[in-house]
Formats: structure tokens, C-alpha cells, sequence
């Protein structure tokens, strides 16, 4: 049966009913009609596939956040200065007790005034306990708020911050929150073994107004149109792979495809205030969104990620400044003018990728079907003398759920880039991944990482859950989860012979010491790299 819009605006008639309002569209009406209208023209055209998302770690591109608005009020105005508890239960002003502390020693006689001259002056003095409570604050010399306080201090600098955050439109995740959250009690509030809990989050956000957004996308399903063929063809090319498997190396067998990454990974699930509770994102194809830079990895069938990885950076014209740029010894890196792959940097990516010393001499590639290699004569004819390399194209459409890559590496993979992006937005350290040398520095260390041989049995999941091996799955922490359950300080040397001491910023998966940001990505510092 034909996909029918009318039927569709003729229900949406019965809810909302017809327009009496004679007053012009406003600019959010014209979009919304806009939007609406894209969707039903897709669904006219291809069956449009509605997928609700609930997940929490699962990365899914941008978000469209043009509606970000955070409520009306002040944000500043909410921050609670810092508060002492007295014995009639009132919290005090810090700036008020300071002076009830300043006023007790008389200046003339060096004396300490009354109980009786104090409460005349400050009528939250009640008890003798009061003033013993002021003469410990003389005596150290520091006034120490009542942990309640300090909370409510602590909430109001994070909610200060957070709203920045919205208004600046930079997405925040509960990694994020948290890190902010113990930033700003280290800098500021000094609560003693204060975590910023899942609870405390959890309460934190319930009484902000802050809620988790839920995402809904229209995908156009071009690739769906021949589901049932794509499924057998699907199911014959594991079965195949799985029968040469059973006589190779699973070294030798790689999967290999390309991503796109912006320079700045967004979160899917971010934080809004309460009242947008959904947020519509259009994907027309996978191509529609901007990269500014691909990667191309290859992924063995045994769980290692071959040494070198292809990176291609877009830049004008296609060239890289004559300044020319830092090369990390773990990337071949190449200028485009695009993040789409053409044949040409496909033939230079099989001479310096494929055929990389570091790799096996006879290789077997599991590729998509990209356009640049759909041809898998092209591909083959691309070896360098010595090499030999053998296609295997998977049928188009069958990616999704046969792909290795996209089955279980590329999501690990945006998901700590984002989590690393979001320390550098809100550490307060100096580095900028739009500078070209950064970028590069960080993709290097990334990379390093997910190579650690403790990843290996996460990156065999891939293969695994496409049916190409039949191992046992053994659970293992993903690298966000491993490398990021860090506290306390950099393990470094600043020079000879002091400590780096700046905060802690990932755990080495190699050595597992705990490392800070510019000691891990290279930056003032050679970049860590233990036994890789
Ligand atoms: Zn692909
Ligand atoms: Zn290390
Ligand atoms: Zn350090």
C-alpha cells in the first residue's frame, strides 16, 4: 500500500484542529512545518524508518540543539554563598560571621569583647557554644562552613556552570557533570571525599529542572527496500568467511572501513532543561552530515588493530600548508578536500596502509561496499610488488549487522574521542583540537590506546557478533571504562627530578600508571608511549 500524507495530516486535524488564528507564522512554526515536510516527502519516496533510542552510552552523531533554552531566571542568582550553621539552627552569611570574628578582639585593649556585647551586636549569637565557635574561627584563622552549606554552594557553582554550558550550546553527558562537579569542589568547595555520586547527580539534576533528553530519529531506509535479499546475501558471505577463516591466520584477515569524525563529537544524550524532552534529528544519509576528517582502520579477525592508521584530514584545495605539519609515528596522515574517499586515495592507501612493512605480505580485506572500492580488482591491482591482497566485498545494505567495525569498534571509539573532548572543553587546560598539530596529537594517543593488547578481546566482539568466529565472548572493560576511572595525580616527571603533579587525566592501559592530559597526548612533553 502507498505511504498517504494526507491520511497522516487528516488525523493530525482530528488532535489539534484547524488554524482560526489569523496572525503570521512565527520562525519556529516555519520550521517545524519544514521539518514535517521533509519526513512525509521521505516516507513518500522510501519507507522511513523511526527509531526511539533510549540508551545512554550509545553514540549516535549530532544532536540538533537550535532549541537549547535555559529558563529565565538568572543562574548567578542561584548561587548560594557559603553558610555557618549557629545554635538556633540559622545559617549565617560567611561574610557576617567574618565580621562577628573581627569585631570580638577589641583593637584598643587586645581584649576579646563579651558575650553580652557580641549578642547586642549579632543577634545570632545565643549560646557560650556560639562564641567558642568564633574563637576557634580567630584562632585558625579560616571559617569552616557546615558540610550542608558547602553542598548547596557546590550545587549552585555547578548549576552557574552548566547553564554557561547550554547557552554556549556545547553538549554535557554524565561523565562531564561529574568531572565538573569534583573540579569545581577541588577549586572551590574542598568537601572532603565528595565523589559526585550517581545519587547526588541523580538529586542534583532532579532539582535543577534538568533532564536527560531522549532522541528520536527518521532514518530513509533506502538499504531496507530489499531486506529479505540482503539477509541471504548477508548469511552466504559469513558463511564463506567463516569456512577461509577456518584454514588462515586471523591475522592476516582484516575488516577495514572509514568514518568521519567532526572535530568535535557531540553527545547524543545531553542534558536540556525540563520541558524539551525530545529532540527530532533528521539523517537523509550518512554522507549529508560533515566531517572534517576520516579515519581508516583496519581490524583483524584476531582483535588487533594493525599498527599504522590512515587519516585523512580535510583541508582547502586538498593541501596541507607548506609549513607542513606533525606526524605521529603511529599515522600515515593525507590532505583532501572532502572526508569522501576517491579512487586515488584509495590506490595510496593499500601502497602505505596495506602494504606497510608492519603488516602480513598476504592479506584478506573485508570491505563495504564504498564506492572507491567497490571494484575489488582495483583494489587487488593497488598492491605493491611483494603483497598480495585479497577482497571480499560485503553486500551492500548488510554493514549494519555483518560489519565488524560498525558491529563493535567505531562506537567505543566516538565515545571516549567524545569523553576526551569534553575534558579538554572543561579542564581548563590550553589546547585546541581546531589547531591541526593537536588534533593529530590526540588522534595518535587515541589510537595508541585502543591498540593496548588488554582491548584485544573487546575489538574480537565485532567478528564474533557477525557470526565470522565462534569464540566464546570474554567480557573485558572498554577503554572509556578503563582508562577513565582515574583520581588524584599525574605519575610524570615535570623535569629530572620534580613530579608533573597535574591532575589525573587517564590510566595507562599499557602500565597502567595514571597519567595527566599533556603527559598522555604529548604536549609541553613527549608523549607517553610504554611498550607500544
Ligand atoms: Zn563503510
Ligand atoms: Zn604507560
Ligand atoms: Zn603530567
Amino acid at each position: 500500500m502507498p505511504f498517504r500524507p494526507q491520511v497522516i495530516i487528516g488525523e493530525l486535524m482530528k488532535t489539534f484542529g484547524t488554524n482560526t488564528n489569523a496572525l503570521p507564522m512565527s520562525r519556529e512554526e516555519t520550521k517545524t512545518v519544514e521539518k514535517f515536510t521533509r519526513i512525509l516527502k521521505d516516507a513518500e519516496t522510501d519507507d522511513l524508518l523511526i527509531q526511539s533510542d533510549d540508551e545512554e552510552e550509545v553514540f549516535g552523531g549530532i544532536v540538533d540543539e537550535e532549541d537549547w533554552k535555559p529558563d529565565d531566571d538568572d543562574p548567578s542568582a542561584c548561587v548560594v554563598p557559603d553558610k555557618v550553621n549557629f545554635s538556633s539552627g540559622a545559617a549565617i552569611d560567611v561574610a557576617m560571621v567574618h565580621s562577628a570574628v573581627e569585631f570580638m578582639t577589641d583593637v584598643r585593649t587586645k581584649k576579646l569583647r563579651s558575650f553580652a556585647s557580641m549578642q547586642r551586636r549579632y543577634r545570632f549569637i545565643k549560646t557560650q557554644h556560639d562564641m567558642q565557635k568564633l574563637r576557634v574561627f580567630a584562632k585558625n584563622n579560616e571559617i569552616q562552613c557546615s558540610r550542608v552549606s558547602q553542598f548547596s554552594t557546590l550545587s549552585g557553582l555547578l548549576r552557574t556552570k552548566v547553564f554557561e554550558a547550554i547557552d554556549d550550546r556545547i553538549s554535557i553527558d554524565k561523565f562531564t557533570l561529574r568531572r565538573l562537579a569534583v573540579q569545581l569542589n577541588d577549586e572551590h568547595v574542598h568537601i572532603e571525599g565528595f565523589q559526585a555520586s550517581d545519587g547526588w547527580l541523580k538529586k542534583w539534576k532532579k532539582t535543577n529542572g534538568l533532564v536527560s533528553r531522549h532522541v528520536t530519529t527518521f532514518i530513509t531506509r533506502a538499504n531496507y527496500v530489499n531486506k529479505e535479499l540482503t539477509e541471504q546475501a548477508a548469511k552466504k558471505f559469513v558463511e564463506e568467511v567463516k569456512a577461509e577463516l577456518a584454514t588462515l591466520d586471523p591475522d592476516v584477515v582484516y575488516n577495514c572501513d572509514q568514518s568521519g569524525f567532526t572535530k568535535e563529537q557531540y553527545c547524543k544524550r545531553t542534558l536540556a532543561p525540563k520541558g524539551v524532552k525530545r529532540v527530532e534529528r533528521l539523517v537523509q544519509s550518512k554522507d549529508a552530515l560533515t566531517h572534517s576528517y576520516t579515519i581508516l582502520p583496519m581490524l583483524s579477525a584476531s582483535g588487533k588493530l594493525a599498527p599504522m592508521l590512515y587519516v585523512v584530514l580535510q583541508e582547502k584545495g586538498g593541501k596541507f600548508p607548506k609549513k607542513g605539519h606533525f606526524s605521529p609515528d603511529n599515522l600515515i596522515i593525507r590532505a583532501n578536500t572532502s572526508h569522501i574517499m576517491n579512487k586515488q586515495l584509495m590506490v595510496d592507501w593499500v601502497e602505505s596502509a596495506v602494504c606497510d612493512p608492519s603488516m602480513p605480505t598476504e592479506v584478506v580485506l573485508l570491505l563495504d561496499a564504498w564506492p572507491a572500492w567497490k571494484n575489488e580488482g582495483d583494489v587487488q591491482a593497488a598492491a605493491l610488488s611483494g603483497n598480495t591482497v585479497h577482497v571480499r566485498s560485503i553486500p551492500p545494505g548488510a554493514t549494519s549487522f555483518i560489519q565488524p567495525c560498525d558491529l563493535y569498534f567505531f562506537c567505543p571509539l566516538k565515545n571516549f574521542v567524545k569523553k576526551v573532548n569534553a575534558y579538554i572543553i572543561y579542564s581548563g587546560i590550553t589546547f585546541k583540537t581546531s589547531e591541526r598539530d593537536n588534533l593529530l596529537r590526540v588522534i595518535s594517543a587515541v589510537y595508541r590506546v585502543f591498540r593496548a593488547p588488554i582491548f584485544q578481546s573487546c575489538w574480537k566482539y565485532g567478528w564474533i557478533q557477525g557470526g565470522y568466529i565462534d569464540d566464546q565472548h570474554v567480557k573485558v572493560e572498554t577503554p572509556s571504562k578503563f582508562c577513565f576511572k582515574v583520581s588524584g595525580y599525574c605519575s610524570q616527571k615535570k623535569t629530572r627530578d620534580t613530579m608533573c603533579q597535574d591532575t589525573a587525566f587517564l590510566l595507562c592501559p599499557y602500565c597502567k600508571k595514571v597519567l595527566c592530559f599533556n603527559h598522555w597526548v604529548g604536549c609541553g612533553f613527549p608523549a607517553h608511549k610504554c611498550k607500544c
